[in-house]
């Protein structure tokens, strides 16, 4: 692959030249090669991609089918570049390829069409019968959005929120990840060709500095974030200072309850996507994994049969099921967590180490612990990598109670042959969002956490609601 080096930002429709003279490199996780550069914006380049911003609030004066319009050239952009962008975060951030096909590009187009044939469809300006009179309540999109996203689905999390922001009329700033800041610019090449009007959508590469100026900016008038609790914590209360809207995605702990009448063989796909899916670099998964102690040693044994089959290696490999870790300081990280999980008392049934046979990139073996109890730190904080804690319940209850002894509430799942019991199950759970034998995000429907996972939701028709106000017009007097 061709090393992407950026020296300009896409600001104000047009590549222009940073005012730092600071750079970032992008290595790949597999290989620890160099694979591109892009400058780091500094505070000046900030205020220029909100001046920008503000500058083309015109897209709101469009009508919603003329957006639409204009989208949907977006998303047949986005398609044409789709091979290039899957294995662009593949290569960047080490996300499996089959994966990569999945949540990328795909995600990104269908997300674009769906929320411009949305906004073609509201009901923008809504008359009704109020205490006296008439009274028409209009949708106004907020203004200037500030884009703040992670590095683990790096494509899918900005589409999460660009396209809702842009049906309902505002335009936005990006504030990539400093790891996969390269497909964001082929995101603001995309929107270039298809004639995104300049000012709609601005990039500005950064890390920490770049994100805090952005929320501290007095141009955005609100803040979309993807990210880690204590993050997502620190810009909830200066947001909270400013008064400025904020939606946060933040991290999880999911339970995965297996019930005693699960056939765990017959959804082992499933059950792999759910648990470890994207390296165990995913908000989502359920790394907290529940089973009935009458069954407990022989689901041991087929958790770690199953998880001791995946295969580590090159993620632009179709083989492949877990790619390395993002960087060698997240391998630290989830390092430090095993060691920890062993110094608690608990078992490794596989798993534990790096790879032997892989000398160079950040890989770590999928790992299983046994015998963990719920009070363990490998069982109540968030490890980003892929590793499972397999905890012993007594009955349903007692499964309910360790699901919602966390301090997260972003997903989970549960594992029946019985769909009621499930839906019973799911029903009980303190969470955003809840798969049944599997946990396949449905990006119709609204998406997000509660407790430390965040706050408001994405996805779906309610997914909009964060980028529009409503304003109320009194026609005092007049009946409709
Ligand atoms: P992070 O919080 O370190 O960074 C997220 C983004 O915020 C990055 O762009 C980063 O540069 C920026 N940032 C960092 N400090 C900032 C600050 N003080 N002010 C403004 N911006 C700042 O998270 P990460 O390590 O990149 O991503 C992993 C985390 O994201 C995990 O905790 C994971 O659970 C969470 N996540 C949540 C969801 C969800 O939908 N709930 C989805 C994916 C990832």
């Amino acid at each position: 692959m061709t090393k992407r080096i950026y020296d300009s930002i896409f600001v104000g429709g047009e590549w222009v030249a940073p005012q730092t003279s600071d750079t970032l490199s992008v290595v790949a996780p597999a290989t620890e090669e160099v694979i591109g550069q892009t400058p780091i914006c500094g505070a000046e380049d900030i205020d220029r991609a909100v001046a920008a911003a503000d500058a083309a609030r015109g897209w709101a004066q469009l009508s919603a089918a003329e957006r639409a319009e204009i989208m949907n050239r977006f998303a047949d952009e986005i398609d044409r570049i789709a091979t290039d962008l899957d294995t662009q975060v593949s290569t960047e951030m080490g996300m499996p390829i089959t994966l990569s096909r999945m949540a990328n590009a795909v995600v990104a187009s269908t997300l674009v069409r769906y929320y411009a044939e949305l906004a073609r469809n509201l009901d923008w300006e809504a008359s009704r019968p109020g205490m006296l009179g008439t009274t028409m309540v209009r949708r106004e999109p907020v203004g200037v959005v500030g884009i703040i996203v992670p590095w683990n689905f790096p494509v899918s999390l900005l589409f999460m929120k660009l396209p809702a922001a842009l049906a309902a009329g505002c335009t936005t700033v990006i504030k990539p990840s400093p790891e996969t800041v390269l497909s964001a610019n082929m995101i603001a090449e995309a929107a270039a060709a298809a004639g995104v009007p300049a000012g709609v959508i601005n990039v500005v590469p950064g890390g920490a500095d770049a994100g805090e100026a952005l929320v501290e900016h007095r141009g955005v008038q609100k803040i979309a974030f993807t990210g880690s609790t204590g993050v997502g914590r620190a810009i909830a209360a200066r947001c909270g200072d400013l008064l400025k809207p904020v939606t946060l995605e933040l991290g999880g702990k999911s339970a995965g309850i297996i019930c005693d009448d699960a056939d765990l063989f017959a959804s082992v796909e499933q059950f792999v996507a759910s648990t470890l899916v994207n390296t165990g670099q995913a908000c989502y998964a359920s790394t907290r994994v529940l089973a009935p102690r009458s069954r407990y040693a022989e689901l041991v044994d087929a958790i770690t049969a199953i998880v001791s089959s995946l295969q580590v290696g090159d993620p632009l490999q179709e083989a492949t099921h877990m790619g390395p870790l993002v960087t060698g300081r997240q391998r630290e990280r989830v390092e430090n967590y095993i060691a920890s999980g062993r110094a608690s008392g608990a078992r490794v049934t596989t798993g534990g180490s790096r790879p032997a046979d892989l000398s160079r990139g950040w890989f770590i073996e999928p790992t299983v612990f046994a015998d963990v109890d719920n009070s363990m730190p490998i069982a109540r904080e968030e490890i980003f990598g892929p590793v499972l804690s397999v905890i012993p319940y007594g009955d349903i209850d007692e499964a309910v109670a360790i699901a919602n002894d966390s301090e997260f509430g972003l997903a989970g799942t549960v594992w029946t042959s019985d769909e009621q019991r499930g839906l019973d199950i799911a029903r009980r759970i303190q969470t955003g969002t809840f798969g049944i034998n599997g946990y396949l995000m449905d990006l119709w429907a609204p998406f997000g956490g509660v407790k430390n996972s965040g706050l408001g939701r994405e996805l779906g028709p309610e997914g909009m609601e964060a980028y529009l106000r409503t304003k109320s017009i009194y026609r005092t007097g007049t009946q409709q």
